[in-house]
Parts: structure tokens; C-alpha cells; sequence
């Protein structure tokens, strides 16, 4: 991973050593090292970290999680169909 998509817009940036994140697909708490691959924060890292830094982190598992709980749950429903947008006017 050489990039990665902010969490607001649609602007790449491009990680710095030691930036943290959160994994979009598992809501890990993540990492860039100097290879600017992301790496698992420990326990133990996590507990380190300033409050605020820790809370926003926490803040954007706990999003993820929800949202892939609601998917999960979710109803599965054919597509809505919008037939009288179809029809000659
Ligand atoms: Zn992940």
C-alpha cells in the first residue's frame, strides 16, 4: 500500500511514516511504516496514544463496524425498478 483515500473527499494522500488509520474492510487500527505498509497496532500502542488521537481512532472502527453490521443485516430486496421514467412523456 503506497496510498491511501482520506476519509473525507475524494483526495489520495500519500502516508508518512507513523501516520495511524483504520483498515475500511476490518476496522483494524493501523499503522504506516517505513515501507509505507500498514501494519496491526498493538494493545499496547493503542494505549500509548494521546486521548483525542485514540478517540478519533476508536471513533472510525466504531463507524466501520456499524456500517458492516447494517449491510450484514440488511433484507436482500430486488432492485427497485423506475418503469415510469422509462415511458415516453
Ligand atoms: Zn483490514
Amino acid at each position: 500500500m503506497d496510498a491511501a483515500t482520506a476519509a473525507s473527499g475524494d483526495e489520495t494522500v500519500t502516508p508518512e511514516v507513523g501516520d495511524l488509520s483504520v483498515c475500511l474492510a476490518c476496522a483494524a487500527p493501523l499503522e504506516f511504516d517505513a515501507g509505507r505498509a500498514a501494519r496491526w497496532l498493538t494493545y499496547e500502542e493503542l494505549a500509548k496514544l494521546d486521548n483525542d488521537v485514540r478517540g478519533q481512532l476508536l471513533k472510525a472502527m466504531l463507524v466501520i463496524l456499524t456500517n458492516a453490521r447494517i449491510q450484514s443485516t440488511r433484507p436482500v430486496r430486488p432492485r427497485a425498478r423506475f418503469e415510469q421514467n422509462d415511458r415516453p412523456g
